[in-house]
């Protein structure tokens, strides 16, 4: 009896021990406080965000847990916020954010570029191919990633965790995510707005037209059309002529790069116009042409900026902003225009990305000054107003 008894409590005791210690390796690896609760943004209606708060997700084998720092405001967001034109709410938005690794599971070992993740690290994410698994960064059929998911734009479910304005993010396995732990925070918050015109800089590339010397226009000096501007630059491209109608950021188009700038507000007419970027190239007209507005006229003006022969790229319609008029003989085809449209990033223009931002701080292009506000979680309906108003460049929301 006696022996029978002590030998139960040993195989219990060693049950217990096996149990403690297979569970030990295989729990999630997690880097000290966290909270009990998380607090998202969800947009509940239109023009309403509330900052909810959810119990922490338990961390899965493939996920990673992230302590947001910030988050960009993005075109698509304020779409979202003023119109639902998706049909999301109630939705966590929020997808050009990053922040730092808290728990991770026990599978989570590298980045989707092989770059090994530990606790700590600094991460942003790309997109989510739930339906198709088997697209990478290295599919060159793959020409960018329209139709994927992404953080942000997620329908909400039980976990909630979806979207970047919020103080936590759980990245869920077969997400793709990137180690950038060696770019500060307002780098990484323009990580996702840069990508756009990394590609459209590889597209325009496709016409083997543009080259260093290539006398480039710019229309549009949003945040788009500056950054398109830094990226030529980074490229060698010193010959850039920035058209706008505002002149506090044409004197910005200047600070990143542009060596000349027009204001298509004092000149009346196409006419006027074409000759005053004529004028800013020296009496030629531009090899290349980047169109960066949303404006259909400022679609069909464009080519009149461009030469026999030249190029022009065409990423100003994120959305859908109606049609736009050209004349296929004067604008086309006695010309010989070739024209590329980029839309949105590939895997991998987001690496092309981290080294085009560490570039442009290393040769003075201040970057940084993009990001014109920032607010607390708490604000956000007020940084999307300020969106909305374009007030200032990108807005942020950034975590205390
Ligand atoms: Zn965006």
């Amino acid at each position: 009896m006696d022996i029978n008894s002590s030998n139960i409590e040993a195989i219990v005791r060693q049950v217990l021990n096996d149990m403690k210690g297979t569970q030990a390796p295989s729990s999630s690896a997690s880097g000290g406080n966290i909270p009990s609760t998380a607090h998202v943004a969800m947009l509940t209606e239109l023009e309403k965000f509330e900052v909810k708060e959810f119990p922490m997700p338990a961390v899965g084998d493939d996920d990673i847990l992230v302590k947001v720092e910030g988050c960009g405001v993005c075109g698509t967001d304020a779409h979202e916020f003023k119109r639902d034109p998706f049909g999301l709410i109630p939705v966590a938005l929020g997808h050009e954010g990053t922040g730092e690794i808290v728990k991770m599971g026990k599978n989570v070992k590298k980045d989707s570029a092989g770059k090994p993740l530990t606790l700590g690290d600094k991460v942003v994410t790309c997109m989510i191919f739930k339906d198709n698994p088997d697209i990478t960064m290295f599919d060159l059929n793959k020409q960018n990633v329209g139709g994927a998911d992404v953080y942000g734009l997620l329908p909400d479910d039980d976990i909630h965790l979806n979207g970047w304005f919020s103080d936590y993010l759980l990245i869920r396995g077969g997400s793709t995510v990137f180690n950038v732990s060696d770019l500060d925070l307002d780098s990484r918050i323009l990580i996702e707005p840069c990508a756009v015109l990394i590609h459209a800089v590889e597209r325009a590339k496709t016409t083997g037209i543009l080259r260093f010397n290539s006398r480039v226009v710019v229309q549009g000096c949003g945040p788009i059309g500056l950054i398109c501007i830094a990226v030529l630059r980074t490229m060698g491209i010193e010959n850039i002529v920035a058209v706008d109608g505002e002149a506090k950021r044409l004197e910005f188009a200047k600070e990143m790069g542009a060596d000349k700038t027009v204001n298509f507000k004092d000149h009346k007419g196409i006419e006027a116009l074409t000759a005053a970027v004529k004028d800013a190239f020296g009496g030629y007209e531009a090899d290349f042409a980047f169109q960066c507005t949303g404006s259909p006229v400022a679609h069909s003006n464009i080519y009149k900026f461009i030469r026999n022969g030249g190029g022009l790229c065409e990423l100003g319609f994120f959305i859908n902003g109606g049609d736009a008029t050209i004349n296929p003989h004067f604008d086309i085809c006695s010309k010989e225009i070739t024209t590329v449209g980029s839309w949105v990033y590939t895997l991998r223009d987001y690496a092309t990305t981290f080294d085009f931002l560490k570039r442009a701080k290393a040769i003075g292009l201040p970057m940084e000054k993009l990001i014109t506000h920032k607010f607390p979680l708490e604000q956000i309906n007020e940084a999307l107003k300020t969106n909305l108003n374009m007030e200032g460049l990108k807005i942020a929301i950034v975590n205390k």
